[in-house]
């Protein structure tokens, strides 16, 4: 099942693409990977999936000590200060930062630990109640102070866009974060290189494409859907 629901997804990829006029090497297919057992991750690591994207801070260090050679562990989702210290040397990538406050800390940790953070500034686009991430209006202010911390790199922003039936209806939010991501790369920031736009989810990822995003984080539809009570 899984090989069918990867193959089935990354022609859809392909396919998005195409449409869009696209290098299919232009977008990262991160597979989201959160709830599931570790013997799924290793059967899609024999099919070349390297990148695995996790939301709770225990389970990427769970998953990234047991597995058996090593794979990309991206956090996507929200990231209390208070852990930062766990995982500052084990993500690839940190897509959640939605304060200076979170950045100072991953700048703290990763200096102790001699490594250099690469993040992406979580925006909340939609301005849903119910989600992490800034007001667009704010980025300048926070990318200024994060360009000073020498232990961080920011590659670019993140979105989760509204829960919808019809994907169609995100394509608007997908721009708009296209359009920010140009208006502040073409600023030329220090430290800031806006090279990765990560939007797009199961029920998504094609609009999100064709707007743009380099990373697409796809759970349910690799994995199946999730059993929380297990
Ligand atoms: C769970 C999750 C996903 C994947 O969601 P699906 O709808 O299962 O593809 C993507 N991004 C974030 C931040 C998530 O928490």
């Amino acid at each position: 099942m899984l090989k069918e629901n990867l193959d089935n997804v990354m022609a859809n990829i392909k396919a998005s693409c195409e449409k869009s006029g696209r290098d299919v090497d232009e977008v990262t297919l991160i597979a989201v990977s959160k709830t599931k057992p570790l013997s799924d991750i290793e059967e899609l690591m024999t099919y070349g999936v390297k990148e695995y994207g996790e939301n709770k801070v225990q389970e990427l260090c769970d998953k990234y000590e047991n597995v058996s050679s090593p794979v990309n562990w991206h956090l996507i989702g929200h990231l209390q200060t208070n852990k930062v210290k766990y995982i500052v040397d084990k993500a690839c990538l940190i897509h959640s930062v939605d304060s200076v406050h979170l950045a100072s800390e991953i700048e703290k940790q990763a200096e102790k630990k001699g490594v250099i953070a690469n993040i992406l500034i979580q925006v909340n686009i939609a301005h849903e109640d119910t989600k992490f991430g800034i007001d667009e209006n704010n980025i300048y202010e926070i990318i200024d102070e994060i360009k000073n911390f020498e232990h961080i790199k920011v590659k670019g922003l993140m979105t989760i866009a509204p829960f919808v039936e019809n994907p169609e209806d995100n394509r608007e939010y997908f721009r708009k974060m296209h359009q920010l991501l140009l208006d502040i790369k073409s600023k030329n920031i220090d430290n800031t290189d806006m090279s990765i736009l990560s939007m797009g989810m199961t029920n998504d990822y094609m609009v999100a494409i064709e707007e743009g995003a380099t990373m697409v984080r796809v759970g349910t539809g690799i994995f199946g859907e999730r059993n929380y009570n297990i």
